[in-house]
Order: C-alpha cells, then structure tokens, then sequence
C-alpha cells in the first residue's frame, strides 16, 4: 500500500462530518481512515499495516479480499445484481444447499436474513408461532444483536438502554467456571449447578409461557466462555422435557472459528433453530440465516410464514457465501483453524500467560480466544470494572493502543482481550501477532497489585 495522508483526511473529515457510527459517543470518537485489506492484515492511508487479530467484528474468517469471492461476487453482479426472495434462483438455492449440509439433524431449511440480528429476531418468532408461548431465555453474558428482540436477550449493557419493552426476555446465568456465579470448584460442578439454575429458572418463569432458550453455542462477545461437556445436551434435555425450543446462536461461533464448521458440531447437540451470519461469508456482503428443523418448518407448509425481507437470499450475498464455503471446504480452512488453535495460539497464549501477572486466564479454541485481565490473579479482580468507560477504562485502553503501536488491531471487550484472527491466519503471522500481545501486555501488567 502507497501511503497518501492527504486521502485519509479527506476520508476522515466527511466521516466526520456526516457519518453517524454505532454504539458511540459522536463526540469522542477517532475512526481509523482505512485504505484497504489483504488476507490477515488491513491498513491505513498513513503507511501503517496492522494485523486484523479481531477479524473486524469476528466476521472475515477468510481474510480481507479472499480472490474467488471477489471474483464470484464480481461474476454474479456481471450476470444478476438483486432479484426478490419469493423467485429460485440459482445462486440462492445454492447456498441453501451448502449451508444446510453442514446444520446437523434435519435442520434443512434455510430462511436468510441481511444479519445476525435478523436471524435471531426470525428465530425467535418462528418458536413462539411454533409454541404458543411468548418468553424467551437467555444468558446474562451474551450477545444477539442489536434489533428489538435480540437487543432485548442480549445480556450485555447495551441491552439496558432498550431494556424498556422487553418483549418477554427473561435472563438466566449460563456456567462460567473463572467467575462462577454457582461457587463451583470443578467443570462438573459448574455444569451440573448452571443446569440446575436454568431449570428453577424455568420453573418459577412458567415452563407453559416460555418458547425459546436461546444461546450461543460458544459465547462471543461476552467473553469466548467455552460450556463445559454436558451443558449444552442438559440444556437440550431440559428444552425437550418443557416443551421449549432451543436455539443455538452461531453468528459468531459458526463456519470455521472454532476449529468446526459449526461450534455445535463439538458437542454432538441438535437445536431445533440455529442462526448463522458473519463468517458464512466472511461478510463480504451482508447475510445471515435461520436453519430451520423439519418440525418447525412444516409448521408453515399449509399456513404462511409471517415474516420477510426484501433481501432475504440477496444474490451477491448469496453468491459470496456460495464461493466461501466452497473456498473454505477445497482449502481446509477449518481444519487449519483447529490447528492454528491447537499448535500456535492455545500454547503461546498459555505460556504469554504465564509470563504476565495481568493475565487471568486463557480460554478458547480454532481461532476464537480471550484472555482475561485482572489486577490481581488471586483475588481475580477485573483489570477495569465491569461496563468501565473513560478514566477508569484507561489500563484496557491503553493496553490496546500498545497494540496499535506494534502493529495489531486487537478486540477489546470489558477487561478482556480476545485473539480472534481470520480462519486463514498463517502459522508465522499468528506468532507474529502472539509476539505484539505479549509486547503489549507489559502495560495492563503496569495496573495490577501484584
Ligand atoms: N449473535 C451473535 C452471537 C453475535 O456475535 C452477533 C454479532 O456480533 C449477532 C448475533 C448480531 O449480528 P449482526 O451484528 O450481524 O446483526
């Protein structure tokens, strides 16, 4: 990339002037003017190159500008731009089947959306026609998107602002061995308690008023929390004996992060609705998903669904999932995230851990991993507090400036730094980025008691 600062103004300063940015402050915030991206990298107009180890939003599980779907995205715009949900079209149909191939049990249908949110807003609505019932659960530490229903199950803060209707959503804590809530010592004792919890829940909700639980299959945003065995079956069972549909959330988990093709696909669990979006095609154009069981799809042979967009199965985005699913299959991109997890960032991430008294503890798998900050390892104090922002957010925020400095976009979230590259990171680019973490890392170190 030639630099060209006089472009990035120009870019910042209508950014500036007229675009209105998500979840921000308009005020406060300082958009990085980017240039372009390749494979595990982006860069600016200034010269600087940074390694992308947050896959932007953990969507570009094949890299930035991956040729063959560049090239399918540039042939279906050369033969059919946009054509309406209600037509077959080739390139729709197409990725039906492909997705439907790797949803497990008969989870065969497919209903797309333009995003993760609008999946989960069309899950959600599709169990309680199927049950009658209006509630749904959810975890306290999740992340569904930021649409009426799913902003509403979402746990985290940026739920509290539009918690006025809350369409039902009821919040239950999902396991978390590192900060149990349940005072558990062991995986076993975790999960036993967790599904125990989620089941009183349930009794003192109503079982007859509940539709849907609702959960990540491997929590995101909120912290890459990985459940532990038997959780996600117990839920499963849980679900089958009240009569309540399970939805398993793998917007960000899905095609390819954590080793799988779905993170679901490591625990042998079938829900009965599963959302997808971001890495389905790295979201190279916006798309998302419902698989659908068999039960609840019949639900609508003789009665319409009542839901739809107008680009639903949008035919560049359905083009692009089309070639990136075909691309990530042909190039064993899956399995080379399960390696990549498995030889690179699991052992680096464990022995960087060792080093930094800052560093709480290592979770995650594939390319999906957050450390956890803390002041104190043995008190477990959060580096910053929980939802901190300003002065008291300072040590993360400049534990991810150090970052920059060194070249690697990091994702922050909370008191946590999650390692979260393309599906595709090589092996010397993932110990590269391992190298600026662990570089970094000496300032959160600055802020803790020890
Ligand atoms: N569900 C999960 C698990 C997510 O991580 C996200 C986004 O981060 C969403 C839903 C919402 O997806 P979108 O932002 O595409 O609406």
């Amino acid at each position: 990339p030639v630099p060209d600062p006089a472009a990035g103004e120009a870019v910042k300063s209508a950014d500036r002037a007229h675009v209105f940015h998500s979840w921000s402050a308009q005020g406060l915030i300082d958009p990085l003017p980017v240039a372009g991206g390749q494979g595990a990298y982006f860069w600016d107009y200034d010269g600087n190159r940074y390694l992308d180890f947050s896959s932007q939003l953990v969507n570009t599980n094949i890299g930035h500008q991956h040729p063959k779907v560049v090239a399918a995205i540039q042939e279906q715009a050369g033969r059919m731009c946009t054509m309406a949900p209600g037509f077959a079209i080739d390139v729709r149909s197409e990725a039906a089947r492909l997705v439907a191939e790797r949803t497990p049990g008969d989870l065969d249908k497919i209903f797309f959306t333009n995003g993760g949110a609008e999946a989960v807003e069309n899950a959600v609505r599709m169990a309680r026609l199927h049950t009658g019932r209006h509630k749904v659960m959810s975890a306290y530490r999740s992340y569904h998107g930021a649409t009426a229903a799913a902003i509403n199950l979402t746990g985290d803060p940026r739920r509290w602002a539009s918690d006025t209707g809350t369409a039902g959503a009821v919040h239950f804590w999902g396991p978390h061995l590192y900060r149990s809530h349940f005072h558990a010592e062991t995986e076993e004792q975790e999960c036993e308690r967790a599904l125990a919890h989620l089941e009183e829940t349930l009794a003192f909700e109503g079982p007859g008023t509940v539709a849907a639980i609702i959960l990540e299959t491997v929590v995101g945003t909120a912290g890459v929390l990985v459940p532990p065995p038997g959780y996600l079956a117990g839920v499963r069972e849980i679900c089958d004996r009240y009569g309540v549909v399970f939805i398993l959330d793998e917007v960000m988990a899905g095609f390819g992060r954590t080793g799988e093709w779905f993170a679901l696909d490591h625990y042998g669990v079938v829900p009965d609705l599963l959302t997808f979006a971001k890495g389905v095609n790295s979201g190279y154009v916006p798309l998302g998903g419902v698989a659908i069981s068999a039960e609840i799809a019949a639900d609508f042979d003789e009665r319409p669904y009542p839901g739809g967009l107008t680009y639903s199965g949008h035919p560049l985005a359905c083009a692009s999932a089309v070639a990136t699913i075909e691309a990530m299959a042909e190039e064993g991109i899956v399995e080379h995230a399960a390696r990549i997890g498995e030889t690179v960032l699991g052992p680096g991430l464990r022995e960087i851990a060792e080093r930094h008294p800052s560093v709480g503890e290592v979770r995650g798998m594939g390319v999906f991993w957050a450390l956890e900050l803390v002041r104190d390892k043995e008190t477990r104090e959060p580096l910053v507090p929980y939802n901190a922002s300003g002065a008291a957010n300072a040590p993360m925020a400049e534990f991810a400036a150090a970052c920059k400095r060194g070249g690697l976009w990091p994702m922050t979230n909370m008191n946590r730094v999650h390692a979260v590259p393309a599906c595709t990171v090589t092996e010397a680019e993932a110990k590269e980025g391992l190298a600026v973490l662990d570089e970094a890392l000496a300032v959160a170190d600055a802020h803790t008691t020890a």
